[in-house]
């Protein structure tokens, strides 16, 4: 018998992040044809991570345009996946949690009849338009695929409770916990590779660093001027430093810098690579983040995180003490971050480590159920 011909297919900063140890796993096994696609909705965050995570992908459809709308992107991903699937055959498309990429890379799957993975399968925060479009995208491809890899018994519950046969549905872990654990074990190795970091770290010896990330579209607008406020009033402590690596989409970009330009204690930097972000998670105190894999990884090394979101699909990191949702209402966001600082109790409480995300081997399990040998 000829090898499975399996296509992943991915396009994000964070599906990368995700998929990289999935793609490792796969290429491991002699009875699957492993073969990448990526569509680099987010060129150059996708990019940083392709080339830490030692991935080149075999076919890259650079469909990022500037000031594209979804439709558009919509449009561009469908023609451009059903093409590729054509020319390739494959047997099995992998796609990732809730991006344009996954939902249209299984619709253009289910046209030819492909049988679609699903890593990540079964998030959800029960109301469509937070996170935006996500929560809609990951119920697309749920209705598609038939092997679903839920990282928790939550999200298999989740998957469960619409009627998705059981059969398909497998508790996997996280795989975002594989690459974090992978990432620190490099960094162990190769302490070079997150040497970008120290520069940035260094005026802020003795501060309290607080890591901030926010990117998110539903906070476009009012939400993104409301945290750019918070932070600001944050770093008016003179304990504090915020370390801050701006999302280069200027719905983000212009509110910050508006807001935060020339304060001592914040520091703006660009994007971290992945390993400069792990060390920049490992030396902050405390993480500011509308992110949704900021709130898995951070529980792992025992860091307090506010979420900038009124829902998370996330409960558990919610459930094991280590996350609190704080919305984006400023005085809020403000008094929830003075209460960690100024209180030993309330910060202890939620500063230990655990993984309720997973084990740091969901990718085997998944590279296994994929080929068949589970
Ligand atoms: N991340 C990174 N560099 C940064 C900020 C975040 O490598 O400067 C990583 C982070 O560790 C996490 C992922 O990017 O694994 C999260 O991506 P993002 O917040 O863009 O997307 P989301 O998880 O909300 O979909």
């Amino acid at each position: 018998m000829g090898k499975q011909k399996v296509i992943i297919v991915f396009g994000t900063r964070p599906e990368a992040i995700k998929m990289f140890p999935v793609v490792h796993a796969l290429q491991a096994r002699t009875t699957v044809e492993t073969r990448v696609i990526v569509t680099a909705q987010h060129r150059e965050l996708l990019d940083q991570v392709l080339e830490i995570g030692g991935i080149v992908p075999d076919i890259d459809l650079d469909v990022m345009q500037p000031d594209q709308t979804l439709d558009a992107l919509t449009a561009r991903l469908i023609v451009e996946l059903g093409h590729a699937f054509d020319a390739e055959k494959p047997d099995r498309v992998v796609v990732h949690g809730d991006t344009l990429t996954a939902m249209v890379a299984s619709l253009a799957a289910y046209y030819r009849k492909i049988p679609v993975a699903h890593v990540e399968a079964g998030l959800r925060s029960g109301d469509i338009h937070h996170p935006w479009p996500e929560e809609v995208s990951r119920r697309v491809v749920a209705c598609i695929a038939d092997l679903n890899f839920a990282p928790t018994q939550a999200a298999a519950d989740a998957l469960r409770a619409e009627n998705r046969d059981p059969a398909t549905i497998h508790v996997t872990g996280n795989t975002v916990i594989d690459a974090l654990l992978a990432t620190q074990a490099r960094i162990g190795r190769e302490p070079g590779l997150a040497a970008a970091f120290a520069p940035i770290a260094a005026p802020f010896a003795g501060k309290r660093v607080i890591a901030v990330t926010s990117h998110r579209r539903e906070n476009f607008g009012g939400g993104m001027a409301a945290i750019a406020g918070a932070i600001r009033d944050i770093a008016q402590r003179p304990d504090v430093a915020v370390i801050f690596p701006v999302h280069p989409n200027p719905n983000v970009r212009a509110v910050m810098d508006d807001a935060l330009a020339g304060l001592a204690n914040v520091a703006m930097v660009d994007p971290l690579d992945y390993p400069n972000f792990v060390a920049l998670l490992d030396r902050c105190e405390i993480v500011l983040t509308d992110s949704g894999g900021v709130q898995e990884e951070a529980p792992s090394l025992g860091k307090p995180v506010l979420v900038m979101r009124e829902t998370t699909e996330r409960p558990e990191g919610v459930a094991a003490g280590t996350a609190r949702l704080v919305g984006t209402d400023r005085a809020r966001i403000v008094a929830q971050v003075t209460a960690l600082l100024d209180d030993p109790a309330a910060y202890q409480a939620m500063a230990r480590a655990h993984n309720p995300f997973g084990d740091g081997h969901a990718a085997e399990r998944i590279a296994r159920i994929i080929a068949g040998d589970a």
